[in-house]
């Protein structure tokens, strides 16, 4: 049984069908991408999996649980936690602050407190940033502290939306890696990215969306050296 398993999910906007009946699944310990052009529906698959937008109709089952229509909060405390597009770090409050909001639904002082040094780990600039302002850091480092906001919720799933928007060529690498190292210690990965040409490569298996709909699917290698692929996405490289 997969860990995620999407199955005929529709989602409108009003009138709008921006999810026209996708059916995808996410095994456990893997990274899986939705690549796809501006308003495939992508951000809205990620939204109605974590409850923050609702489905028309579909189920979406996670570890055999139907979350179709669950409280975010509930799908946050089940083990999924997204990293929304554009990042989002609470203004006004300090980086730590922003961690501890990731685990607001956690009693485990001690267990917390080493999840924190663990995020220290993959990003040892949050560490010397941990009393500033969220909304001073630059963009990259922003995108750092979501990540690991995200992180301290300890979620099983994570879902990524667009990590590399907007950063640095440096940056850009470096978020990539880390995903991979995440993934590698143990945590599932649903990625959303326009970058498919470094998405594809970290990923274990993809999904090609377009105007609400999955058109393609396989192995980030086999998606990497599709002809359709590379035409529409890769820019013909
Ligand atoms: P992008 O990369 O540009 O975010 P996407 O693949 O994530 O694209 P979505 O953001 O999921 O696409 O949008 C899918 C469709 O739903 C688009 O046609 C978009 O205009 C529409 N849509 C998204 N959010 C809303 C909203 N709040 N109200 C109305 N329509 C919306």
């Amino acid at each position: 049984m997969a860990m995620l398993e999407i199955n005929d999910l529709k989602v409108s906007y009003g009138m709008i069908e921006a999810i026209k009946g996708i059916s995808l699944e996410v095994n456990q310990g893997e990274i899986v991408s939705l690549i796809g052009s501006n308003g495939a529906g992508k951000s809205t698959t990620l939204r109605t999996i974590s409850g923050i937008k609702p489905a028309k109709s579909g189920s979406i089952v996670y570890e055999g649980k139907d979350i179709t229509k669950a409280s975010a909060m509930s799908i946050v405390k089940d083990g999924i936690s997204q990293v929304p597009e554009g990042r989002h770090v609470f203004k006004g409050m300090t980086v730590k602050e922003n961690l501890m909001m990731g685990a607001f639904t956690r009693k485990d002082r001690d267990a917390l407190k080493a999840d924190m040094e663990k995020a220290f780990e993959y990003f040892p600039i949050i560490k010397e940033r941990l009393n500033q302002d969220a909304a001073t850091l630059s963009g990259g480092e922003q995108q750092m502290v979501a990540m690991a906001r995200a992180l301290m919720s300890q979620p099983k799933l994570l879902l990524l939306d667009e990590p590399s928007m907007g950063l640095a060529p440096l940056f850009i690498k470096q978020i990539f890696n880390i995903i991979q190292e995440i993934n590698e210690a143990g945590t599932t990965v649903l990625l959303i990215e326009q970058n498919a040409k470094q998405a594809l490569t970290i990923s274990h298996r993809a999904y090609v969306m377009e105007t609400g709909r999955i058109t393609l699917t396989g192995t980030g290698a086999e998606l990497l050296t599709s002809e359709k692929v590379q035409e529409a996405y890769l820019g013909g490289a």
